[in-house]
């Protein structure tokens, strides 16, 4: 459709439209009485539906674990890293519990020992992992005979440092 080249246009105040000139007064009537500038994102909103439209748009949702109300943008993030009821694991004995648990729970939880075959003795679950590299390196480099760099080097130079200082 060919718009006339003399066609006149004016804007809608309440749109901000481009309207025809000859509806603009039609036009501006059906409008005001029945559209509604969205104050978050600017559209224009049938009136009736503005309530809805907020709501299934814009309106802060409350997340389904903790009920806590979240802005929609940054529901996620919340269910995956800060929900405090959100699920997570133990770290020791892998069990799965809510987040806000987790400390106290791991607190007991590493706390926890567990026999150790390498020195015989018991180990407590949260000094596990450093403790099985130390050990592992000190029975290596009982059994070679070229000792490896492991993490008995820092008391070795210590030890070379206090042979100096006697002498
Ligand atoms: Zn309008
Ligand atoms: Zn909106
Ligand atoms: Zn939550
Ligand atoms: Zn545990
Ligand atoms: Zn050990």
């Amino acid at each position: 459709m060919a718009i006339p080249s003399e066609q006149i246009t004016s804007i809608c105040s309440h749109c901000g439209k481009a309207i025809p000139a000859q509806n603009i007064d039609l036009h501006y009537a059906h409008c005001s009485r029945n559209l509604e500038k969205c104050k978050v994102c600017g559209d224009m909103v049938p009136k009736r539906h503005a309530e809805e439209h907020y709501f299934n748009t814009h309106a802060p949702v409350s997340c389904s674990l903790c009920s806590e109300t979240v802005d929609r943008e940054i529901l996620i993030l919340h269910r995956d890293e800060n929900c405090p009821q959100r699920i997570v694991t133990c770290e020791y004995c892998e069990f799965p519990l809510p987040a806000v648990d987790l400390f106290k729970h791991q607190e007991v939880c590493g706390n926890r020992t567990e026999y150790c075959h390498l020195c015989g003795r018991y180990i407590r679950l949260c000094e596990r992992s450093g403790h099985e590299t130390r050990c592992h390196v000190s029975s290596n480099s009982v059994a070679g005979p070229s000792r490896p760099f492991g993490s008995e080097q820092g008391w070795g130079l210590f030890y070379l440092l206090e042979e100096l200082q006697e002498v």
